[in-house]
């Protein structure tokens, strides 16, 4: 979402026009997969503070739920549109199917921008968003969670709200609650671990030792901060982190060579992952314009802010040293921009695998909640750990099989398995 004219459900199109290619997928499969299956926009009327009445746009888009219960995020982010909502929608589908849950794509958003309103503001919203599409989700139907700039408390104002209506208790409506209230130990450490845990792989497979390695990351928000989290206990070193300066309505890559003291940057950093520029540069960080993350002369690159960042104009900054990239974020890399990377050899692991420990925890949550019953840290950590590896080694094994770049395989990984289960249901 970086204002350039960009499009990410086009994207999301194109790229999976390019692995229904090489499925060679008959016609009937493609049109039900390139489109969601259904989408709502909806009128969001909420009384402000002052009194007056504004009213929001929301999305709940259901890309596919051949293989299981819709799985998603709902953001808040005042540039959200359709179009985004429906790419979204479309990777969680090969998300869920790649890690292969039980589960299928949808995504959600509130054009709105909580940094200008209240808690009662946001809790109106909330409750709004839910009345809208009380019944076309729910636990075995549409699952919604947390996304960009949405978190634990909205979660658990959605569940309110929902239970309200329904006259009962469903704590499987939603993931992401607070612990205590429904929600899993180790869902906020989810998708940044999930990342890391993925690259600990792909170290292995390039014969890399991580504590040899450097990175830079873009964004410091949940996945970052726990990617960051992760990779140092891998002993990585991580020189540059950036994020958007609200005030300054621009971003900013906060720099230290000798690497970045997490607990440190987490002390100022606010709950939308905005760090204290005055008090960065106080601790002897360097500010540097936010696009600098992507020209770091590091080992690892590390997109974990919004979709759009690495595209036909910036790959090309990449350092030569940079070997991999992982996606934390969804859709970073424009399609464009991918071609350079695959020409160039870098071993991306791409957002819909590499991200995929978010909506994996958020399945063991679904789980957890259902049978009314929690498990430790360690065990749903040691779930994730497992779930991710072996979901990396097999997208590996296809790419080293069918000689593909990492993506493509997870693409032919992912996409095979939706189709099959459209096929087995006999929708095509
Ligand atoms: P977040 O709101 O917690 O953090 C977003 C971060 O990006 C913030 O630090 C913000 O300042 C920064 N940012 C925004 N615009 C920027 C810009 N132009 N340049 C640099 N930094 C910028 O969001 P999050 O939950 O960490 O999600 C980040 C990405 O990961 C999104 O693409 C999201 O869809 C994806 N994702 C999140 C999860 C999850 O569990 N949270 C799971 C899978 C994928």
């Amino acid at each position: 979402m970086s204002g350039k004219a960009y499009n990410a459900f086009h994207m999301a199109q194109e790229q999976f026009d390019r692995v229904a290619e090489l499925l060679g997928l008959d016609p009937p499969l493609r049109e039900l997969l390139r489109w969601p299956m259904r989408e709502y926009a909806f009128s969001l009327p909420v009384r402000m503070d002052d009194g007056s009445v504004r009213v929001f746009r929301g999305f709940r888009v259901q890309h596919n739920d051949a293989r299981g219960p819709g799985k998603g995020g709902i953001r808040f982010h005042p540039l959200e549109t359709i179009d985004t909502v429906r790419a979204l929608a479309m990777w969680m589908t090969w998300k869920c199917a790649v890690v292969n849950l039980p589960l299928g794509g949808s995504k959600g958003g509130i054009v709105c921008d909580p940094h200008h309103l209240s808690q009662r503001e946001q809790e109106a919203l909330c409750r709004q968003w839910v009345r809208q599409i009380a019944r076309e989700v729910g636990p075995w139907l549409d699952v919604p969670a947390p996304d960009v700039m949405t978190n634990a408390q909205h979660m658990l104002w959605m569940l309110d709200e929902f239970e309200t209506l329904r006259g009962g208790r469903y704590p499987g409506f939603i993931t992401g609650k607070p612990v205590g209230m429904g929600g899993s130990l180790g869902r906020t450490e989810a998708t940044g671990y999930g990342v890391v845990f993925a690259l600990r792989e792909a170290f292995k497979e390039l014969g890399i030792r991580s504590e040899d390695t450097t990175a830079a990351v873009q964004g410091f928000g949940n996945v970052a901060q726990y990617s960051v989290e992760m990779y140092q206990q891998l002993g990585g070193c991580v020189v540059a982190v950036s994020c958007w300066d609200q005030q300054e309505q621009k971003s900013y890559c906060y720099r230290r060579k000798e690497g970045i003291d997490l607990a440190f940057l987490r002390g100022i950093t606010d709950r939308f992952g905005g760090v204290d520029r005055a008090k960065a540069i106080a601790a002897g960080y360097e500010a540097l314009p936010g696009e600098a993350w992507i020209e770091q002369d590091v080992d690892v690159l590390i997109p974990a802010a919004l979709e759009h960042s690495i595209d036909e104009e910036n790959v090309g900054r990449i350092s030569r040293r940079v070997r991999l990239i992982a996606e934390g974020a969804n859709g970073p890399t424009t399609p464009a921009a991918d071609h350079v990377l695959r020409e160039r050899g870098m071993f991306v692991i791409p957002d819909f695998l590499a991200n995929a420990g978010g909506v994996t925890c958020s399945y063991l949550e679904q789980v957890q909640s259902n049978m009314n019953f929690f498990w430790k840290k360690d065990e749903v950590l040691g779930r994730l750990d497992a779930t991710m590896t072996s979901a990396f080694l097999d997208v590996l094994e296809l790419s080293r099989r069918r000689k593909l770049p990492m993506r493509d395989a997870a693409y032919v990984t992912a996409v095979s398995r939706v189709a099959q289960a459209c096929r087995d249901r006999g929708w095509v």
